[in-house]
């Protein structure tokens, strides 16, 4: 591990100041906020990420409670822990998707250490990534390449994805974020802002290692998720190699709303499958004033994986993401409504 200064901050615009005077951004050398540090701790350790200052925002106090609702549903405290959320009661019985993309990810000393602010920025797991041995991967070496695009690549992604960079996005939280429509508040330098969750993963475009639209300095403090229709029946369905603490190969967060058996929408977000949190859009709208029947639950999982492009050793992922993602909707047509 490489020599570097340490900050730490008492309150946000501190941590703020901080991160604008450090230079803290998206480059390898870049200075980085330190939350539960089960992320940042070991790519400096794999000398992946060098950042010349640390900041922890471990005594940054929230500006809001972990969890609570206001007039238009759930907000979460980005420096929430992820146990914390995945078990807290209100969370389980009226977001239960929330609650189960949480609970199904990490193992529960990781989710008792890691923030929910850290759990959306986590880095790709690919090994080509995290393994500076490899020479080329254009999101740790900007123009050196991508190893994976002719190397093992069971685990990519074939969704969103370019020949700059085939990485899967692995987390499961921002998941359920993107099929829910949440909005994230910011704070940084110069003031605070909202934007859509949609809006803060960047597609790779040739330019893999800028990951999303965060500028310098700025800190994410809150998670709003409405209290929409589609959240009377929601689940988070996922698919890995073994059962406890492993990453996704497929997994789908699922909210409908229904009137009887038609779909008056439907929200369907995919994982293991994308470079970045990926919304099935054409599948919502695939199913949007249909019976959730097997045939039109089929039909939008054709209609989801339509675009996607396999690199051999992933092939096998179309298949496995429409089977999950008509089992995810059918289940969740099965739920009793919260
Ligand atoms: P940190 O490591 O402290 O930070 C991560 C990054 O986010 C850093 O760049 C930091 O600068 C930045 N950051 C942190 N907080 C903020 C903020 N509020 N505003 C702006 N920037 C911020 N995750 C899953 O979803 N599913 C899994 O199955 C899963 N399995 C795992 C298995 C293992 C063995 C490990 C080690 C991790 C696994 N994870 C999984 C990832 C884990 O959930 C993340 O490491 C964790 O959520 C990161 O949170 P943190 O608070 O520790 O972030
Ligand atoms: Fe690097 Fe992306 Fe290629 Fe992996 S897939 S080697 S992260 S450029």
């Amino acid at each position: 591990m490489r020599p570097f200064a340490f900050q730490r901050a008492t309150d946000l615009t501190q941590a703020c100041r901080m991160g604008s005077a450090t230079g803290q951004g998206q480059t390898d050398s870049a200075a980085q906020f330190l939350a539960g540090g089960t992320t940042l701790i070991d790519l400096m350790k794999l000398d992946v990420l060098r950042p010349s200052t640390v900041i922890d925002l471990g005594s940054v106090s929230s500006p809001r409670e972990s969890v609570s609702f206001g007039a238009d549903g759930l907000i979460l405290s980005a420096f929430a822990k992820m146990s914390q959320v995945a078990e807290h009661p209100l969370v389980l019985a009226r977001y239960p998707v929330i609650a189960q993309s949480l609970k199904l990810a990490a193992s529960a000393q990781l989710r008792n250490m890691a923030t929910l602010g850290g759990n959306v920025l986590q880095k790709t797991r690919c090994p080509y990534y995290r393994d500076p041995s490899w020479k080329a991967c254009n999101k740790r070496a900007p123009g050196s390449g991508c190893t994976a695009l002719t190397a093992p690549n069971r685990n990519h992604a074939v969704l969103g994805v370019d020949d700059s960079c085939i990485a899967q996005y692995p987390g499961d939280f921002a998941i359920a974020l993107i099929a829910l429509d949440a909005r994230i508040d910011l704070t940084g330098p110069h003031g605070t802002r909202s934007i859509a969750f949609a809006g803060l993963h960047t597609a790779a475009n040739g330019n893999p290692h800028i990951e999303t639209t965060l500028r310098p300095g700025e800190i994410i403090t809150a998670f709003h998720i409405p209290a929409a229709g589609w959240m009377r029946r929601s689940l988070y369905l996922k698919v890995r190699d073994r059962e406890s603490y492993e990453f996704a190969i497929s997994s789908v967060a699922v909210a409908l709303n229904l009137e009887g058996d038609k779909v008056q929408e439907a929200r369907i977000g995919l994982g293991g499958m994308a470079y970045r949190p990926w919304r099935a859009k054409e599948a919502e709208a695939h199913l949007a004033g249909k019976s959730l029947t097997q045939a039109a639950a089929e039909g939008a999982a054709s209609a989801a994986l339509a675009g996607a492009k396999t690199h051999g050793h992933n092939e096998y992922k179309p298949e496995l993401a429409q089977r999950a993602i008509v089992r995810a909707l059918l289940e969740a047509q099965a739920l009793k409504e919260t």
